[in-house]
């Protein structure tokens, strides 16, 4: 039977009251012993429909470490929902790396990084076909077309435009996802118009701090190539890095504004130090597991349906703990990331059938 009731979480040396009502029917989960609702009844409201708050959301972010299987163990009830025990495979090419005229301080491909990486101009169409064939030989359902820069040349979308449909005629059921940067509605829709199912295009952080990571263009800016996307009748793909030096505020205000435009999906990326790059050498402070796993479940409960990676960085930050975060996620990429190397593929799949949980049906040669 439905029932009223305040709800009251613990944010460990300070107590955050909501005046939030609520309405919960659980009788499976029983709430904590001090009167608060525990994550079960909050996976319930969310599986009802209702959307998480920004009390809840840093609620969750400081949670005690020892509620955190329960906590898990609600986000997994809401991934369940969704996705089953399925995971699904992401494979990236960077298909144009740095000399990026923008300064984003995380990146190593910008004009303010001296990171060591591989600077080259557009990949030719035939190592990006061997892209595709690698997405499918690792078991991936999406292949991601990631170029560097502010925002995808004519030449670059010309050559993009040529590829997707023969990727397409090959691999059936290959979704595409491309990552340009920046785009207007024309080049949204020439992206539209040749095949591409996703676009990604990370917020990586809040309004509020965006500022503090990149100068050359605005968190709107980004927001304006989102509309363009969906405008086109593109799917988006839109995440964010945890743990830039921002405050568990922005994390949450992030994860709220993804589930107010309902991206379809998420990558959550935990920042990686990289030799050469202004915020590697402003040195943020150092993300734990038991934090990486809590933002996991604050993106799960605050975008239920999408699909939720556990992007760049998961190897590291997450270390022995790895597995647990496909209780809240259930999408990864196999193989390396756009500059630093992932681990190997074997390891992924070991991974995946240890937890009980299968590879989402996969793409078919043709
Ligand atoms: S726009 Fe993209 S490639 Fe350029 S610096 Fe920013 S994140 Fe890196």
């Amino acid at each position: 039977m439905a029932k009223q009731r305040a709800i009251r979480y613990n944010l460990g040396m300070d107590t955050l009251q909501s005046t939030t009502r609520l309405t919960t029917h659980s009788t499976a989960h029983s709430s904590s012993t001090d009167g608060r609702p525990s994550w079960h009844e909050l996976a319930d409201r969310v599986l009802q429909g209702q959307q998480l708050t920004s009390d809840e959301g840093l609620a969750i972010l400081s949670s005690p470490d020892e509620e955190l299987l329960d906590l898990l163990a609600a986000a997994y009830r809401v991934r369940r929902r969704w996705w089953g025990n399925q995971v699904r495979l992401n494979f990236l090419i960077n298909a144009k790396s740095g000399a990026c005229a923008e300064d984003c301080a995380y990146c190593s491909q910008s004009r303010v990084s001296k990171a060591d990486i591989p600077r080259y101009a557009m990949l030719p169409p035939e190592q990006i076909l061997d892209g595709a064939r690698a997405a499918f030989e690792r078991r991936a359902k999406t292949f991601c077309i990631v170029t560097s820069g502010r925002s995808p040349t004519r030449r670059d979308i010309d050559v993009i435009s040529d590829m997707i449909p023969q990727i397409k005629q090959q691999y059936d059921g290959l979704e595409i996802c491309v990552a340009s940067g920046l785009l207007g509605q024309e080049q949204a829709q020439r992206l539209k118009a040749c095949g591409v199912d996703r676009v990604n295009h990370n917020l990586n952080t809040s309004r509020r701090f965006y500022p503090q990571i990149c100068t050359t263009h605005t968190f709107q800016d980004r927001l304006d190539t989102l509309w363009a996307v969906r405008h086109a009748g593109m799917e988006i793909c839109s995440g964010g890095i945890v743990g830039m030096g921002e405050d568990d505020a922005d994390v949450v205000e992030l994860a709220l504004e993804l589930g107010n435009l309902g991206v379809e999906a998420l990558p959550v990326n935990f920042f990686t130090a990289i030799e050469g790059t202004p915020l590697t050498a402003a040195n943020p402070k150092k993300l734990t597991p038991h934090y990486c796993l809590k933002a996991l479940a604050l993106f799960r409960l605050a975008n239920p349906r999408c699909d939720l990676r556990a992007a760049a960085g998961r190897e590291l930050h997450l270390r022995s703990l790895q597995p647990l975060a496909l209780y809240a996620a259930n999408s990864m990429f196999v193989g390396d990331y756009l500059t630093t190397k992932g681990q190997p593929p074997s390891e992924d799949y070991r991974m995946i059938e240890d937890l009980g949980f299968e590879v989402v049906e996969e793409a078919l040669e043709r």
